[in-house]
């Protein structure tokens, strides 16, 4: 048992939060012998990401001018790795993403190497849906962190695999992921949609469309910074919310995003600003935390600082100046992965004040050097 002491509780004030066997006990005030102090803190739900290729973490930084057309067609048939590459590149993704304060992760592992990949994602402590292609799906047995889900092609390249990868993932009682980039995609799926349905992007879907899945309670998640550079259309994160939905927010690929919410957040909200928006700025943590637990199916286990869910925390530091109301949108515009002090997930701190407890990025990042060196070649 332990007690996060005196920080600034989002959407509380100041509070104590209690964390007993992994669990968020109570919310208030309370002593127990271990304490983390987080007086001039803010305590948050831990981020949720529900959209991401974590083993191409290793070509981080080598798409800035591609476009989505020419990174499939030129760099991914370029990336063939070993299992041992595998397993240390979703490594660094995921420790990469704990940094940032992204405790839940939904890995799109679909046509990669399955056991390495569940591997490293348990090796790493990171919550993770594993994005099973349908075939590995019905072996694959989800477990304390890691739990699984169907990552289908989608209604894009053959309307039929995409009913039977769905029906699949009914079998099994799991979500059903995937990317939706044209129109009338959504529409073809009519009757099938439902709450575990999870889309990704959705810029080209027309507005009958996204009324449909906001109608149907599917998750959709934006990815703005990639959907911007890579010639993806306008994010859908405004056009949705007027529907009624909530979008989640997914970094997709660091090949030319952040590894981080702060970025997607912030990207999707200058694009509704500049489209003459008044969204609200603090809006947009409900997208990076509760939306997002929402969207991949665990909507009642975290994504929010209630009593009985999972203890996935992150403690931010540099907003203690600020008047409560004003902190919310103060995160969203400005703090970064710099301002991520101490990070819990399920309980347990995985990074504490400043400093990862169970790995060392530096080492990881120098484990796959030679992949990005080879398929850059
Ligand atoms: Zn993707």
């Amino acid at each position: 048992m332990l007690v996060i002491k005196g920080g600034h509780v989002l959407g509380v004030g100041v509070a104590d939060v209690l964390v007993d066997g992994g669990v968020i006990a109570g919310v208030g005030a309370f002593e127990t012998p271990e304490a983390i102090d987080a007086r001039g803190l803010v305590v948050l739900p831990g981020f949720v990401d529900t959209h991401r290729h974590l083993v191409q973490a290793p070509m981080r930084g080598s798409g800035a001018d591609l476009t989505l057309g020419a990174f499939l067609s030129e760099v991914l048939p370029r990336m063939v790795l070993t299992p041992a590459e595998v397993r240390a590149a979703v490594l660094l993704g995921a420790v990469e993403a704990l940094n940032a304060g992204v405790t839940t992760v939904l890995d799109w592992g679909h046509g990669g190497a399955f056991e390495p990949e569940v591997e490293a994602l348990r090796e790493a402590g990171i919550r993770a849906v594993y994005g099973a292609s349908p075939g590995d799906a019905p072996r694959f047995a989800s477990s304390g962190l890691v739990t699984g889900a169907v990552a289908s092609f989608g209604p894009a390249l053959s309307f039929a695999d995409n009913a039977r990868d769905i029906s699949v993932a009914r079998s099994l009682g799991l979500t059903t992921t995937m990317h939706v980039t044209e129109a009338g995609a959504v529409a073809r799926l009519a009757d099938l949609l439902g709450p575990d349905l999870h889309f990704v992007h959705g810029n080209a879907c027309t507005d009958e469309e996204l009324r449909m899945l906001a109608d149907a309670g599917c998750g959709l998640t934006a990815t703005p910074p990639v959907e911007s550079m890579m010639g993806h259309g306008a994010p859908v994160y405004g056009r949705f919310t007027a529907f009624g939905g909530t979008p989640a927010l997914g970094v997709d690929v660091v090949i030319n995003s952040a590894a981080d919410m702060f970025e997607q957040m912030r990207a999707a909200l200058w694009l509704e600003r500049l489209r003459g928006s008044s969204l609200a700025a603090g809006a947009l943590l409900g997208s990076a935390t509760a939306a997002g637990a929402r969207a991949i199916g665990l909507g009642d286990v975290v994504g929010s600082l209630e009593v009985g869910k999972r203890a996935d925390i992150v403690l931010l530091d540099g907003f203690g100046h600020l008047p409560f109301d004003l902190v919310p949108g103060g995160i969203v515009a400005t703090a970064g992965v710099a301002d991520v002090r101490t990070v819990l997930v399920d309980g347990r701190v995985v990074k504490r004040d400043g400093v990862l407890v169970d790995h060392d990025l530096a080492s990881l990042r120098a484990a796959v050097d030679d992949v990005a060196r080879r398929v850059l070649a």
